[in-house]
Parts: C-alpha cells; sequence; structure tokens
C-alpha cells in the first residue's frame, strides 16, 4: 500500500489524483491532503478519504477545518500555516508526495519532499522553474525519484527509457514539446486587447486553474514547460522546441540523432499521467477514455507565434540568462496573471510587466533559497509597482 500525500488537493489536478487513487484501494491511500483555505472541500475530501493528516495552509482557516471535522466524526490529525505543508510532504504519513499547489507557494514543500526521498509527482512546474539546481540537489541528496505530471514532461519521460533526471540521455537531439496554442491562437496583437479573464480561463482542450489556464493563454505555460524540460532532462535551450498541436493529443516528442521520433498520444486528461507516476513502473487504470484514432482522424501542427506572445520568447531568454532570470520571471507572470485576473492589468500588458521586471532585477546566480526568495520577493515588488505606474 502506497500512502500518497496530496499538496493542492482541491485543485484541478488534486481532484484528478483522487479520482485515481480512489480507483486503487488495494495500492493507494490518500494519507495527507493539503489545501490553501478551501475548508469546505478539504472537509468534504477528508471525510471521503479518511487521511491522517490534514493540512489548511492560511492558519485562519484552521478552527473552522477542525469544527467540520468534528461534526463529521473524522479524527484526522490538522495543522496549519505554512511550515505544516513541509510536515505534510516531508513527514512520515505519506511515501508518496503529489506536489500540486500552484505557484511559488509551492516551492518549500516540493523540496521538502525531495530532500525526504519521497517519490515526488511533480505538477508544481513553478517550483523547478524557480528553483531548478536547487530542486535537482534535493533530489540527489534525497535519493527518491521525480516523475513529472505535466503532460509534456511525463510524454518525454516515457520517450526517453535510458534517463536520470536531470541528466541529459544519449543520442537524443531534441526535445519538442507540443502546445495547444490557447484559446487565442491566431489572434493578432491588436485583437489580445479585448480578452478577458472569462476568455482566456476557457481553454478549449483542458480543464484547469485559473493561473495556469492564463499561463495557457498566454503561452508563458510552454515558456514555464521550456525551462522545466532543461532542468528535468538535462536538455539545453537550443535542444528543446515547441510545435503548436490544437487538438493536444500527441503530448509531446523526443527526436534521436538517427532520426527516430518517438511521441507519447492520449486524451488531454490529467489522469494519465498521473496514474503513470502513481504507479511506476507499473501501468493501471486510470478512468482515460481509450483514444480512437480513426474517429480523430488528424492531427495538426504548426509553428508556435512568439512575435505576437511575447512570454515564450522571454521564457526562452530567461533561461538562456540562467541564475535568478527564471526566478524572476516566474515572479513577474505570477503578479501580473493576479492583476489581469483582478481586472487592473490587460492581457497584452502580461508579456510587458514580465520583460520590464527581468531588466529592472539585478541578475545573479542561485546557491541559496533564502537569496532565491528575496529576488522573488524583489521581482514581485518591481512588477507591481510596474503595473500601478503603466495602469493608474
Ligand atoms: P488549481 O488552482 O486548480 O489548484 C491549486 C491548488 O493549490 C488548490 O488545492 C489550492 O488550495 C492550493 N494552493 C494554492 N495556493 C496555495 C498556498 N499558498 N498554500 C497551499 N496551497 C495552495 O491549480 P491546478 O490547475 O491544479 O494546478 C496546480 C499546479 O499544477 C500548477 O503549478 C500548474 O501549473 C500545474 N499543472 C496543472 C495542470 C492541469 O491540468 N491543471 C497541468 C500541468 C501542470
Ligand atoms: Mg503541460
Amino acid at each position: 500500500m502506497k500512502r500518497v500525500a496530496v499538496l493542492g488537493a482541491t485543485g484541478s489536478i488534486g481532484t484528478s489524483t483522487l479520482d485515481v487513487v480512489a480507483r486503487h484501494p488495494e495500492r493507494f491511500q490518500a494519507s495527507v491532503l493539503a489545501a490553501h483555505r478551501n475548508v469546505e472541500a478539504l472537509a468534504e475530501l477528508c471525510v471521503r478519504f479518511r487521511p491522517e493528516l490534514a493540512v489548511v495552509a492560511d492558519p485562519a482557516c484552521e478552527p473552522e477545518l477542525r469544527a467540520r471535522l468534528v461534526a463529521a466524526g473524522v479524527r484526522t490529525r490538522v495543522l496549519a500555516g505554512p511550515d505544516a505543508l513541509i510536515e505534510a510532504a516531508a513527514g512520515d504519513a505519506a511515501d508518496v508526495v503529489v506536489a500540486a499547489i500552484v505557484g511559488a507557494a509551492g516551492l518549500p514543500s516540493t523540496l521538502a519532499a525531495a530532500r525526504a526521498g519521497k517519490r515526488l509527482l511533480l505538477a508544481n512546474k513553478e517550483a523547478i522553474v524557480m528553483a531548478g539546481p536547487l530542486l535537482l540537489a534535493a533530489l540527489a541528496a534525497g535519493g527518491g525519484d521525480l516523475l513529472p505530471i505535466d503532460s509534456e514532461h511525463n510524454a518525454i519521460y516515457q520517450c526517453l527509457p535510458q534517463r536520470r533526471t536531470g541528466e541529459g540521455a544519449a543520442g537524443v537531439r531534441r526535445l519538442l514539446l507540443t502546445a495547444s496554442g490557447g484559446p487565442f491562437r491566431g489572434w493578432n496583437a491588436e485583437r489580445l486587447r479585448t480578452v478577458t479573464p472569462e476568455l482566456a480561463c476557457a481553454h478549449p482542450n483542458w480543464r484547469m486553474g485559473r493561473k495556469i489556464s492564463v499561463d495557457s493563454a498566454t503561452l508563458m505555460n510552454k515558456g514555464l514547460e521550456v525551462i522545466e524540460a532543461h532542468f528535468l532532462f538535462g536538455a539545453a535551450a537550443d535542444a528543446i522546441d515547441v510545435v503548436v498541436h490544437r487538438q493536444s493529443i500527441v503530448h509531446s516528442l523526443v527526436e534521436y540523432l538517427d532520426g527516430s521520433v518517438l511521441a507519447q498520444l492520449g486524451q488531454p486528461d490529467m489522469r494519465t499521467a498521473i496514474a503513470y507516476g502513481l504507479a511506476w513502473p507499473e501501468r493501471i487504470e486510470a478512468g482515460v477514455r481509450p483514444l480512437d484514432l480513426v474517429a480523430l482522424a488528424r492531427l495538426d501542427f504548426e509553428a508556435a507565434d512568439g512575435e505576437t506572445f511575447r512570454c515564450l520568447p522571454l521564457a526562452y531568454a530567461a533561461l538562456r540568462a540562467g541564475g535568478n532570470a527564471p526566478a524572476v520571471l516566474n515572479a513577474a507572470n505570477e503578479e501580473a496573471v493576479a492583476a489581469f485576473l483582478e481586472g487592473r492589468l490587460d492581457f497584452p500588458g502580461i508579456a510587458a510587466i514580465i520583460e520590464e521586471t527581468l531588466q529592472n532585477v539585478p541578475h545573479r546566480g542561485v546557491d541559496r533559497l533564502e537569496a532565491l526568495f528575496d529576488d522573488d520577493l524583489t521581482a514581485r515588488r518591481q512588477a507591481q509597482r510596474i503595473i500601478a505606474a503603466r495602469f493608474s
């Protein structure tokens, strides 16, 4: 029996994870559930899954969670606050940690799980973008496995039979990440000014949290994934390409020196990647509809439009700059996306804020987590200042 900690249990990835877990009660037990402040949903999950530990990151929500569990007769231990997320990730209650918190808030718990040698199912791409070298060092120290849950990286992982996390695989020429192109594929800069949060969050193929939905619409999601692929698979920026594939059936590809190209295909359903990570090296039922190639009939591919969707080239530039640049990019993006969702910034403003923040925060190497969080904070303040100046 594998005991699974789901960090971000109330979110889109958390929900898909618990769906797979519930299909295999003889294999998996959801022993730890953690969320930000949606106490009602977290309490309901505790009633259903009876975990050993429940963590609510916002301490103000702790009394309500306790009250709800007492009322429901659930004897789950309750902890609260950011430090409790570390206990959730690294404590004895779980062997497998699903890192599915959104944003930089997930970094400390992701690092803690790696350091503790847990099997780490990584969905929280912002953590590896911010702190790739530190996460790889923590994994090496802990000795556990990292299984990528991001569908593209999960696909590449499946297409690279001989690889070790963080090291390049022999004989590979390039990694090809597929991108749906988001809801505004084919739009020009003029039209993008009319984008509202509601439009941006209505993704054509995937149902996801609001932040990653906006990232998909700006192509920053693909930019973050290029950086993620660099760290996970030891590939240089020049050896990672993006191709737009609107059906989201080919999840990504690996091109070898001999001309072979291996791809992983499937429905756009995150349960495939999650089940792969949970059961690896075995394969289990994930509740995913089989692929019907005849019904699909065709798969389309086209170049990504980095002229219009500036976030993609900005991410490549940050990867090439290295050091703290990916963390600054990520922090500025998180602030800009939040401002966009709150109606304080227009859609094209997201890339503009990130570009200006990258120019304003001094570049330096990354060797300590504290320094990284300093730069994360500096970047957020810079981004807020620029947002306020631009739209006052
Ligand atoms: P979501 O918004 O649906 O869920 C986010 C979860 O994180 C929620 O459970 C929330 O309670 C928790 N959370 C948010 N802030 C927190 C904080 N400060 N402390 C503790 N918990 C906090 O997001 P999602 O779509 O499930 O995405 C989660 C992560 O997975 C993101 O990093 C995203 O990029 C990545 N990812 C998601 C998908 C997808 O299909 N949804 C695919 C690939 C990667
Ligand atoms: Mg992805």
